[in-house]
């Protein structure tokens, strides 16, 4: 059993506190290379903000979950060596998908996890919920739920369709779960193809898809249910123009790549939407400056020659986020 306490990591609750009476949110960035986590820690730090490095089941296994406890570690520490003296970082488990996957996190250094039985009938996913807190809190560690289904792929999460969430079934499941904080589902989605184009307009001028809004209704109905319950968004890329079109000028093909617009977030944000997930974004930034640096230097093969500006783009992107969509700079 390894705490995270011992690791220098904190879980997410007094964290979500603050960001719902501060109205901003703390950014929940994905990673599975050093290079990513060196490039959260690197902006978290110069922007003083709070932040969420998580990992889905996949990317677990993809790193190692024992070479990931000790990267948990080494950001932290590595925070420190950056200058910031108390550093708030949560490892956190993305999407856990049976009791046995968030207790093997817990217990070998996650501050928190997520139990994701929104696939399930109501009644069963308020029984797993119900039994992923019980163990995590004896342990301090802090869990997330969801309830309402989102449309999208994430490793091995995967729907067709979405569900929004039922407002009328907050309150009875986080009262008899427990839970800390709770994903819904209000329109977004997994993945850099978030909506299909026919359920989006086009813009005239450009072509490009305008996605649909999200259902602030739902977000508001939920807070009027649970004032002041930390809320979550999974499936919160934007999908960054900028880098879908680096991606496709230097021999990528992802055509009518769409996300979610950064002005949707931004509002969001504000609300009880306390931890914003943000995946895609960073994929794509890190293959555009990957794919620009080969087709601009063939010759090159030494990996430090092409990680180093994909590390930096993904830099610049989550400064950007915290910065610029979030508000959680300057909130240590
Ligand atoms: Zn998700």
């Amino acid at each position: 059993m390894v705490s995270y306490k011992k690791l220098g990591l904190v879980n997410t609750k007094k964290m979500f506190a603050k960001a719902v009476k501060g109205g901003y949110a703390i950014p929940a960035f994905n990673f599975n290379t050093m290079e990513q986590m060196q490039a959260i820690i690197q902006a978290a730090v110069e922007t003083k903000s709070p932040v969420i490095m998580q990992v889905s089941k996949g990317a677990r296994k993809y790193a190692n979950p024992t070479i990931l406890r000790y990267m948990a570690e080494g950001a932290v520490q590595y925070a420190k060596e950056l200058g910031c003296k108390k550093p708030q970082i949560v490892l956190h488990l993305d999407h856990g998908d049976s009791y046995e996957t968030c207790k093997s996190c817990i217990d070998s250094g996650f501050s928190s996890v997520m139990i994701d039985g929104s696939s399930l009938p109501f009644k069963d996913n308020i029984k797993l919920t119900k039994k992923v807190v019980n163990y995590a809190h004896k342990h301090d560690v802090t869990v997330e739920a969801e309830l309402g289904v989102l449309a999208g792929v994430e490793d091995e999460v995967q729907a067709e369709e979405s569900h929004y969430t039922k407002p009328e079934e907050v309150i009875e499941f986080a009262t008899k779960t427990g839970c800390d904080s709770l994903a819904i589902s209000i329109g977004t989605s997994h993945g850099a193809y978030k909506f299909k184009p026919e359920q989006c307009t086009r813009d005239k001028k450009t072509g490009k898809l305008i996605p649909p809004p999200l259902a602030f209704d739902v977000l508001k109905a939920v807070e009027k249910k649970l004032p002041g319950f930390p809320i979550v968004l999974h499936g919160s890329s934007s999908v960054p123009q900028e880098h879908v079109d680096t991606i496709n000028k230097f021999g990528g093909k992802l055509p009518d790549a769409v996300g979610i617009p950064e002005e949707q977030l931004r509002k969001a944000a504000k609300s009880a939407v306390c931890k914003i997930n943000i995946d895609s974004d960073s994929r794509l930034a890190m293959t555009a400056a990957i794919r620009k640096h080969f087709a601009e230097h063939p010759e090159h093969f030494d990996p430090r020659q092409y990680l180093t500006p994909a590390r930096d783009a993904m830099k610049e992107l989550y400064i950007h986020k915290i910065v610029k969509v979030l508000g959680s700079n300057n909130k240590l």
